[in-house]
């Protein structure tokens, strides 16, 4: 018997994949999305699907979510406000979306105990500089007059949430500390750099390095993440439990332009923009950001595998391509 999984955000970069994975195995999905960062385009060719099912709306419309999570086996979490940018510039929208949303979800999900998977993000440990990041580091976060930590504390809230469920009424719940995520799909509109970083060799523009480009992430592929999830969620082991999801292969953001310019054989100029002209004020990077991943390697054999120069292939392959 097939299950069924409600993703909500489903119409998103990550939550398409999931959705796409869990059709393709044979499950049925129900997806909820807004629309607001997520796009049609990225499910159309799911519809084919019989097991398939769309509803735009948004996970703050408790009537519809109280239908939806009751037809559910699962519940995978994505809705959110997504990206430093549009935190930065809604950031009311944002905090109201990622603790409003997780509270309809998880209270729903707690009348017949579904498994719910949350989605947080490597934000989460802020400003920290001791890497790698483990899941019970302490949080160092900003002052709250600086924007970019709302979307963290937001969504630290949403694991305290759920891992309060977990304990105090037995909810299945796993949350999941994405770090970043990248391929085909996921939109540079809203600020994440390998997407902008390929449009703009593809386009031969200028490449734009924030900062001195010395700060660093590590960059996991879409298709390496969505299996972890659902065997996350899927783990009785898991549940109560925090995992990083992410690769741990640290690349500078300089050395990611260069890289991009280089795969893509771009004539692009490589150009450095103060941060107080690419963000608003009150804006704050981070200078290095490394999962510790044994956790969720450990229980569910998470493992980032795929290069990045084959990611970056992969997503210059949807750009010229998509619209
Ligand atoms: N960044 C950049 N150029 C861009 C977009 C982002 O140099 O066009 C930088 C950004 O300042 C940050 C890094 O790339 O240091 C990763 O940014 P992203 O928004 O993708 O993810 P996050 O900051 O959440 O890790």
């Amino acid at each position: 018997m097939p299950a069924t999984y409600l993703i909500t955000g489903g119409a998103g970069f990550i939550g398409s994949h999931l959705a796409e994975a869990l059709l393709a195995s044979g499950e049925r999905v129900l997806v909820v999305d807004d629309l607001s960062t997520g796009r049609l385009q990225n499910i159309e060719h799911l519809k084919r699907f019989p097991g398939f099912e769309c509803v735009v709306d948004t996970v703050m419309n408790r009537a519809l979510m109280a239908g939806l999570v009751g037809r559910a086996d699962y519940v995978l979490h994505l809705a959110a406000a997504v990206g430093v940018r549009l935190v930065v510039e809604s950031p009311v929208r944002a905090i109201e979306t990622n603790v409003r949303g997780t509270e309809i979800v998880l209270e729903l999900a707690n009348r017949r105990k579904q498994p719910v998977f949350i989605t947080s993000t490597s934000e989460v440990y802020g400003k920290t500089s001791r890497v790698p990041f483990a899941e019970d580091d302490d949080l160092v976060l900003g002052p709250t007059t600086r924007g970019r930590w709302s979307y963290a504390c937001s969504k630290a809230l949403d694991e305290f949430l759920g891992i309060a469920y977990f304990h105090e009424s037995g909810l299945p719940v796993v949350i999941g500390r994405l770090f970043n995520t990248v391929g085909p799909r996921q939109r540079g509109r809203y600020g994440m750099v390998l997407p902008n970083f390929v449009k703009q060799a593809l386009a031969g523009s200028p490449i734009t390095v924030y900062g001195d480009g010395m700060q660093s992430r590590c960059f996991a592929y879409v298709g390496d993440v969505v299996p972890a999830i659902v065997r996350l969620i899927q783990s009785e082991a898991a549940y109560g439990g925090v995992f990083n999801i992410g690769s741990d292969q640290e690349i500078s953001i300089r050395e990611l332009a260069e890289l991009v310019k280089r795969r893509l054989e771009s004539p692009s100029d490589i150009v450095s923009i103060p941060y107080e002209e690419a963000y608003r004020v009150g804006f704050e990077d981070m200078r290095r950001r490394v999962p510790d991943t044994r956790k969720a390697f450990e229980l569910v054999g998470f493992e980032a595998r795929t290069p990045l120069t084959e990611i970056i292939d992969r997503v210059a392959e949807y750009y010229r391509v998509a619209v």
